[in-house]
């Protein structure tokens, strides 16, 4: 077991610490064995090792004064009665911070058998964490609790080791710490390919010592020719990690005796300008191999690793692998974000943070930041902004972009969950569909059978693949409509002529018709008419003598329209995109007049029929079968009203009423009256209006009439 001296020294190694410092850390010690005294680790070793070790682990990889004590405490609020407010007012409010961030992650419910997951995972735990030190601190955690895996039962041995090469030893990776990421692959590689792990590192042994010894005459052919050119270098020659020979095998096909790199040699140098010419030098004395040359310096890799990689052909005629670097560039691929804290006093420097902020972000991210108020917003906020992490009601773990809605999640899950979204629970809480999803929000979609995508949708998604999908479903459902309004105008506009339009298509009169127009049959045709992309005049004329073509319909008279409206028949007076000749019916629930807002209900076979807008019978009906129409200004059309007037029951007060109604000029279809009960009776009047105003008028009138109670329209009676 580490002691803390060992760990207070390696930290006084690269900041310098001073006694209040010294004091923080041991002061953490002593917390820590108290609240964890008496529990063990599964090895039987009292528990404090491990913090301990950690923090060992923290030190190695030369992190900050509070990620240091954090080491030390990382496990008090989970494991034991400490609480993250005690911690606070022992350590201050940045290591709390910190404890707090490693328990979150500690607590995320990762389950392993959705490795395609694994990426979005990595991702939450940088979202959850917020500052990259916690990152770090949980990367020494699981370190050492790899390193002491055997004690453990073999299940959770499994899970945990394959959760380490999943998550963990990728996040590590990324962040490029190139010895955590070796160490945490090796050994989760030695648990979950128990036998292929021993198999090479038995191979790796028993060359060993031969190896060992060639590493060395390469390595003093290298100095010595790099002093030829007069370069002052460090070469070093090392085995690869064994996880690393293992994946080289996996993804090349190789056995382990045809992996030549299995050595990589570095030559490290103290200028960048000594890189190439370490390279040059090497070039020179063997011969390169055609491909193998990376220049990671003039493009770094995504995790910031800069190196110069060759192969050559050795001077015993075998392939060596070359990397070449400057010391700091050696650093960086060793310690990886780390090794861009700047410390000074043992503390980060001023202004420091703003420059790991921006690398990490770059580093998280795989990508350059431009925008400098970015970089603000890293150093201010979360480490990841953009995305948004959620879940299922299973667990699955989903990624959208922030500002994302349940819509955006419906979508994200399936097609169908989508279409048919109707609502959503949001962490057990009915919420509206336009709500902004939160990171750790678990989302439940409530769905049914006849509810369908709304316009409205595409005020508030954000996803493109809901967006998509969205249109879609609009786009088909506007082809359905159309084919009904298609066939709606065919029958209207036949029967002007005298045809029964469904009757020659049965008998098969119109095909050969339909052929010489290049329609294929009689869907293409209904949407043809329906999208307004040709006239029906142009298959009529094929069918009608040019005579009766040229003839126009026959007028109705004005009485005709009054009779027509009164029993309801098809009438003109509504726009359906902009077309006339659609067969549409008004509702007589609610009987709306010019100039009022109205909405069309496509009902198969029947046409369109037209309700008020705020009719409720239309909140009842499918709404992917309302349809947008208008009413056609030029049209001088008139439409029955129901009238219904309470009023006291005087004798003559029908004919007083009836008089009222027609010195506004409006004629009257149809009145009936009865007594209620002694006092007051109850009228109807069907009224033949032609525009809004003109009902008020004939209200008002009716109001005037004494006795009169009320006037209302009748559907307006329904509704209250
Ligand atoms: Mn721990």
């Amino acid at each position: 077991m580490i002691r803390l001296n060992d760990i207070i020294d390696r930290v006084n190694s690269y900041l310098y610490l001073n006694d209040g410092d010294v004091e923080l850390i041991k002061k953490a010690y002593v917390y820590s064995a108290k609240v964890h005294a008496g529990q063990k680790r599964s090895s039987g070793e009292p528990y404090l090792s491990h913090p301990l070790e950690v923090s060992g682990i923290i030190s190695e990889m030369k992190l900050d004064l509070s990620s240091i004590i954090t080491g030390l405490l990382h496990d008090t609020v989970e494991d034991t009665l400490a609480t993250s407010d005690e911690i606070e007012s022992l350590f201050g409010k940045e290591i709390a911070y910190l404890v707090d961030g490693v328990t979150k992650i500690s607590q995320l419910p990762y389950s392993s058998k959705k490795e395609r997951q694994a990426e979005s995972f990595r991702k939450l735990i940088l979202a959850t964490a917020k500052d990259i030190r916690v990152v770090l601190i949980k990367l020494a955690d699981r370190l050492h609790n790899m390193r002491t895996l055997e004690h453990l039962s073999e299940e959770r041995q499994m899970r945990i080791a394959k959760e380490t090469i999943e998550i963990y030893a990728p996040l590590s990776h990324r962040l490029g710490i190139n010895w955590v990421t070796n160490d945490l692959e090796d050994l989760a590689f030695s648990f979950i390919n128990r036998e292929e792990f021993g198999r090479l590192s038995k191979l790796i042994t028993e060359r060993k010592s031969e190896w060992e010894k060639h590493v060395d005459d390469i390595r003093t052919i290298i100095e010595s020719k790099l002093m030829e050119f007069d370069i002052s270098s460090e070469v070093t020659g090392r085995f690869k990690h064994i996880y690393g020979i293992y994946s080289k095998m996996q993804s090349q096909n190789l056995e382990f005796d045809n992996v030549y790199d299995v050595i990589a040699f570095r030559i490290i140098t103290n200028s960048l300008k000594e890189c190439y010419e370490a390279l040059g030098a090497v070039h020179s004395s063997w011969k390169p191999v055609p491909g193998r040359f990376k220049d990671y310096i003039a493009l770094p890799k995504g995790n910031g690793y800069q190196s110069l990689h060759t192969t050559v052909i050795g001077p015993f005629g075998e392939r060596m692998e070359i990397q070449i670097r400057t010391r700091a560039m050696h650093e960086i691929a060793e310690y990886g974000v780390a090794s861009h804290w700047t410390y000074k006093e043992g503390k980060l420097e001023e202004g420091g943070t703003y420059e790991i902020y921006s690398t990490l972000r770059q580093l998280l991210e795989w990508k350059d930041i431009q925008d400098p108020t970015e970089y603000m917003e890293a150093i201010k906020g979360e480490l990841i902004t953009n995305v948004l992490y959620v879940f299922t009601p299973q667990g699955d773990l989903r990624e959208l972009p922030t500002g994302a809605t349940p819509i955006d999640f419906a979508y994200s899950v399936h097609t169908e969950v989508g279409n048919t979204c109707t609502g959503a629970m949001v962490n057990g809480k009915l919420v509206p569909l336009n709500y902004q999803l939160k990171t750790g929000d678990t989302i439940k979609i409530v769905t049914s059978r006849d509810r369908h995508p709304s316009r409205d949708w595409l005020k508030f998604v954000i996803t493109s693949n809901a967006k998509t999908k969205i249109r879609n479903w609009l786009r088909n459902e506007e082809r359905t409509q159309s084919e009904i309004v298609g066939k709606s105008i065919c029958e209207r506009k036949f029967k002007q002529h005298g045809l029964d339009f469904n009757k020659l298509l049965k008998k098969g009169e119109l095909q050969k018709s339909l052929a010489e127009l290049k329609i294929k049959d009689v869907k293409e045709l209904y949407l043809a008419v329906g999208f307004g992309k040709m006239s029906v005049n142009d298959l009529l004329k094929r069918i009608l003598p040019s005579d009766k073509m040229d003839a126009p319909p026959e007028k109705e008279s004005r009485i005709e329209k009054i009779i027509k409206t009164i029993t309801r028949s098809s009438e003109g007076g509504i726009l359906v995109r902009g077309y006339e000749d659609v067969m549409i019916r008004f509702a007589n629930c609610c009987s709306p007049l010019p100039g009022e807002d109205i909405l069309g209900y496509i009902t198969r076979g029947k046409g369109i029929t037209i309700h008020k807008d705020d009719c409720p019978t239309l909140h009842e009906v499918d709404r992917a079968r309302r349809i947008d129409v208008e009413w056609d200004k030029n049209f001088e059309g008139l439409r029955p009203v129901r009238l219904m007037v309470m009023c006291s029951d005087r004798p003559g007060v029908l004919s007083d009423i009836s008089s009222s109604i027609s010195a506004c000029d409006v004629n009257i279809a149809k009145a009936e009256m009865h007594a209620d009960d002694v006092e007051s009776a109850m009228g109807n009047f069907d009224v033949i209006i032609s525009n809004l105003s003109q009902l008020e008028n004939v209200m008002k009138s009716i109001k005037k009439v004494k006795g009169v109670k009320s006037v209302v329209r009748s559907n307006e009676r329904e509704r209250t």
